[in-house]
């Protein structure tokens, strides 16, 4: 079974601030799943290391104020169009990305402080069908496709 998974959680190196995100824990499941890695920042274009960004009035934008917005869609089309071309139904994605979160992510006030919402990536993917998972909630999903 094929599942899309945040690259940074595998170990690649390509979070905002040059870090990954490494999950032990998902790597402990890889004999049963084929992983796709994506990471949809890396794929609109942006550099490693970049600004950080954050949702703000359905705008992404960084702390200086710069506008990624059409970034961030545009990482978004392309990790749904890997999905689609490789049947993934589920993802597991990094949590409190503005790209990836699934129901966390920072208030757009770089203040430190999270609320409930999603990542354009987790959005555009939960909106055509597929199943968002974060790395919080493997447990969950390997009952969920048992
Ligand atoms: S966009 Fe997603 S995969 Fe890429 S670094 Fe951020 S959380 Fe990880």
């Amino acid at each position: 079974m094929n599942i899309l998974v945040s690259s940074c959680l595998l170990g690649t190196k390509c979070r905002y601030d040059g870090s990954c995100a490494l999950c032990n824990e998902l790597l402990k499941l890889k004999d049963g799943y084929n992983f796709i890695s994506v990471c949809p920042e890396v794929l609109s274009g942006l550099p490693t290391p970049r600004e950080p960004c954050e949702i703000f009035k359905n705008r992404v934008v960084t702390k200086s104020g710069k506008d990624f917005t059409s970034n961030f869609i545009d990482g978004a089309n392309q990790t749904l169009e890997i999905a689609k071309s490789f049947d993934c139904k589920y993802a597991i994605l990094k949590e409190r990305s503005p790209s990836c979160g699934n129901s966390k992510i920072y208030n757009g006030k770089f203040s430190g402080k999270l609320v409930y919402g999603t990542g354009v990536t987790a959005s555009l993917l939960a909106e055509n069908g597929i199943i968002v998972f974060s790395e919080n909630e493997i447990d969950k999903f390997v009952s969920f496709v048992k």
